[in-house]
């Protein structure tokens, strides 16, 4: 039995489903606006003192997030701001012990502190866009959330979402046979980020070339794979106070999904 998954089509529609309803529309579009212009301020240099804080408290963010569901974050920030008085790299080097983190997440960003006494943060983030290795990093995931939190949309974060996603559409299978052929799948699965990481990013590339986002800037969802994080987190997420639908989560809802036509899992067990 042949299947064609069309996954051109499914992307389009699936994308187009979020960009159809105002309140996504508008929430993708604000948020890509947004991003780009944390990344135009990064690259130019041109950051406030309020922005400097900002970003050191987006580091904190991505640390405490490490492990564990958004929930509970946002008290969390606000319990070290109210012990640190103000974001500093001097106020969080000062508490490392008082910010309630693991000592792995502590020691992580001790080195970050230490780098960005050295260094400005904005050549902190471009090293990190540039993958270089030698610069204190935050974690695979968290590396790529925090670039693609600011902007720098050619990253990808990959959390249990975007996995479950990519191995039920059959997406994942796709890369592997494209590119991994004697990869085992279930190992990858477990075991290997960066592996889906390079397959969203050329699902995107291969399928996404007609697909723009964005108000101001048009953006090539082909070119940047972290804008469908957005949609596969609405599409796949739990939270619903964050606008997240559930619909392809931990029980999926195949039945409501535009993508279903598009999608191994639904073809084989649904149809
Ligand atoms: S059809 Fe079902 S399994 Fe496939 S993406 Fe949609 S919800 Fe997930």
């Amino acid at each position: 039995m042949k299947i064609d998954l069309s996954y051109k089509e499914g992307l389009r529609k699936l994308v187009e489903e979020y960009r159809k309803n105002e309140k996504y529309r508008k929430n993708l579009d604000k948020k890509v606006d947004e991003c780009l212009k944390w990344k135009e301020k990064i690259e130019t240099d041109k950051l406030s003192q309020e922005k400097h804080e900002h970003l050191l408290k987006d580091i904190v963010e991505q640390l405490l997030l490490q492990g564990r569901g958004s929930k509970g974050v946002k008290t969390q920030l606000e319990k070290i701001e109210e012990i640190i008085g103000q974001w500093s790299i001097e106020n969080l080097e000062k508490n490392l012990d008082n910010l309630g983190m693991s000592n792995k997440k502590k020691e992580k960003l001790k080195r970050i502190l230490e780098y960005l006494k050295e260094h400005e943060v904005t050549e902190w983030i471009k090293r990190l866009d540039n993958n270089d290795m030698f610069v204190p990093r935050l974690g695979p995931k968290s590396d790529e959330d925090f670039l693609k939190e600011h902007g720098f949309f050619g990253h990808v974060p990959v959390d249990r979402h975007t996995k479950r996603f990519l191995f039920r559409t059959g997406i994942l299978h796709w890369y592997l046979k494209k590119n991994e052929k004697n990869a085992d799948v279930l190992k990858i699965f477990e075991e290997d980020y960066e592996v889906f990481k390079r397959a969203i990013i050329e699902f995107c590339k291969t399928f996404g070339d007609n697909i723009k986002i964005g108000k101001k800037k048009k953006l090539k969802l082909a070119e940047n794979p972290g804008i469908f994080d957005i949609v596969i987190w609405w599409h796949c997420g739990e939270d619903n106070e964050e606008g997240c639908r559930n619909i392809c989560g931990r029980y999926p809802r195949c039945n409501e999904c535009v993508f279903k036509e598009h999608c191994l899992w639904y073809r084989i067990k649904c149809k």
